[in-house]
């Protein structure tokens, strides 16, 4: 999508600090951390917000979540726990209009979003 932050960082045209990436996912770290650990888990493919995913993404959400939970390993904040969040639309916070996953860790989480 032509104005979209997230799409602008798949194409290379924005820089990320990015940790994984593959043929369909890219996480990277957030640029407003909330927490130690905040890393933002996106697909390549332009999807609003979770929901309007359709069928056809269930797979790819799918596999979202568990690369989440694997980064969340590989970054040291599993086995005390960690918050796994995307917002959706305005009055769910939402400010990307392009689904992501936050992987909040590293301290305790407190609150609506730690
Ligand atoms: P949300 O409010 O759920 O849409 O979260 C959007 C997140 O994207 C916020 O935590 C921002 O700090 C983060 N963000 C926005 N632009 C960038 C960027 N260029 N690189 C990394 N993180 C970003």
């Amino acid at each position: 999508m032509e104005d979209c932050v997230f799409c602008k960082i798949v194409k290379g045209e924005i820089p990320c600090d990015k940790v994984y990436e593959d043929d369909q996912i890219i996480v990277f770290n957030d640029i407003h951390p909330q927490a130690p650990v905040h890393l933002l888990v996106i697909p390549k493919k332009h999807i609003k917000s979770i929901a309007v995913m359709n069928e056809k993404d269930v797979a790819l959400v799918g596999q979202m979540v568990n690369i989440a939970t694997r980064i969340a390993a590989a970054a040291g904040i599993s086995a005390k726990g960690f918050r796994l969040v995307t917002n959706s639309g305005e009055e769910g916070g939402q400010v990307v209009p392009h689904l992501h996953w936050h992987i909040l860790g590293g301290r305790q989480l407190s609150g609506e979003l730690g």
